[in-house]
């Protein structure tokens, strides 16, 4: 796939674990009872690659995707090929573009409504409507301003969650409430409200489809690990260097760590252009022969400095920075952000391997 020097000088590596994905995604289809669970896999897969990721959902039973930009939809088409439902969250742009890779708007404006039911080609859509969110979709008050769409197949009625991370918060409840006064208006179109969190709200909230997203990849409905979600990615980083350092002196740009004692330092192939978060220097930890250890220093663009003080590490050793010993919403902690935004900024130069 990728034409450049082998694994070996590759500094950093992500391998991404197609049976611990199909896990989580047969976790959630348990949780889901008996509505479809549909991959969300917008932003490449959450930066795994939504063509393997994907495809490997679709042989293994999934028949319904969603992307967010329309190029995704186009690409997604590509690796996929002809049969499952492609959904593209943005809304409909120009119509013949999705006639021609067979792709299915969400619908988020009254404008885009009237464009899909104006439309040459006869476009299955979704109708995203708007229950708290106020980002996308159509607000409830404004339905009944939409012309009869005829002999237009809406395929799906749709709302986003804005707490489904926060299974205490009573905003659930109230869009729940006011989604399923919504698809009273639609007899016999499919409904779906849940993403990743709200297969862990009840089943009330799982409909017709399902929509998850991050626990597929391995973080927590909740951002925090839970057991029947397995992690999928691993990122491990080289050893470029180890040595001793004394008391007193300090690590990286700014001398922003100093070492109270002697120690050894390890300096790993991975920085902020491969994806760390610059602010997971303060608080990060990477595992090395199964013990974890805090990151010393500031993170650099191509580097970062462990303490490996009394391990056994040499030049060429991986250590690793997410995956089984670090999960993802662990990392996430760390770094004052989300699982989401930790997966998602992986750099395309990491090498991905799928194992
Ligand atoms: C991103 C997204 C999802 C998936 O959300 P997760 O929290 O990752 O499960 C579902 N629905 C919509 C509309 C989205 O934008």
């Amino acid at each position: 796939m990728l034409t450049r020097p082998s694994d070996a000088t590759a500094t950093a590596r992500l391998d991404i674990d197609l049976s611990a994905l199909l896990h989580n995604y047969q976790t959630l289809r348990q949780r889901a009872g008996t509505a479809e669970v549909a991959p969300v896999v917008k932003a490449d897969g959450y930066g795994l690659g939504a063509g393997p990721i994907a495809g490997h959902l679709a042989r293994n039973g999934a028949r319904t995707f969603f992307v967010a930009r329309l190029s995704e939809g186009v690409d997604l088409r590509k690796a996929l090929g002809a049969g499952p439902v492609i959904y593209v969250l943005d809304g409909l742009s120009d119509p013949s573009v999705f006639s021609a890779h067979d792709l299915r708007p969400v619908i988020n404006t009254a404008e885009q409504y009237q464009r899909w039911i104006s439309a040459p080609d006869t476009l299955a859509a979704a109708l995203h409507i708007d229950t708290g969110m106020n980002r996308l979709g159509v607000r409830a008050g404004d339905l009944d301003a939409l012309p009869a769409r005829g002999r237009r197949p809406l395929t799906l009625v749709m709302s986003h969650l804005v707490c489904g991370d926060e299974p205490n918060s009573p905003i659930n409840p109230q869009q729940l409430t006011a989604f399923r006064q919504i698809i009273e208006r639609f007899p016999g179109v499919p409904r779906s409200l849940a993403n990743s969190g709200g297969h862990f709200l009840g089943p009330d909230y799982a409909f017709d489809l399902t929509r998850p997203g991050i626990s597929l990849y391995g973080g927590g409905p909740f951002g925090k690990t839970v057991p029947d979600i397995r992690q999928v990615a691993t990122l491990k980083a080289q050893v470029l260097q180890v040595g001793p350092i004394d008391a007193g002196e300090t690590v990286g740009y700014g001398a922003s760590f100093k070492a109270r004692n002697p120690m050894w330092i390890a300096t790993l192939g991975i920085g902020y252009a491969d994806g760390l978060m610059r602010s997971f220097g303060a608080y990060g930890f990477a595992t090395v022969n199964g013990e974890r250890r805090h990151l010393a220093g500031r993170i650099s663009m191509d580097l970062c400095c462990l303490d490996v003080t009394d391990l056994d590490v040499a030049v060429g050793d991986l250590v690793e920075i997410l995956g089984p010993a670090q999960p993802v919403d662990e990392v996430a902690h760390a770094s004052s952000t989300i699982s989401y935004e930790i997966l998602t900024r992986i750099a395309p130069r990491v090498e991905r391997h799928y194992i």
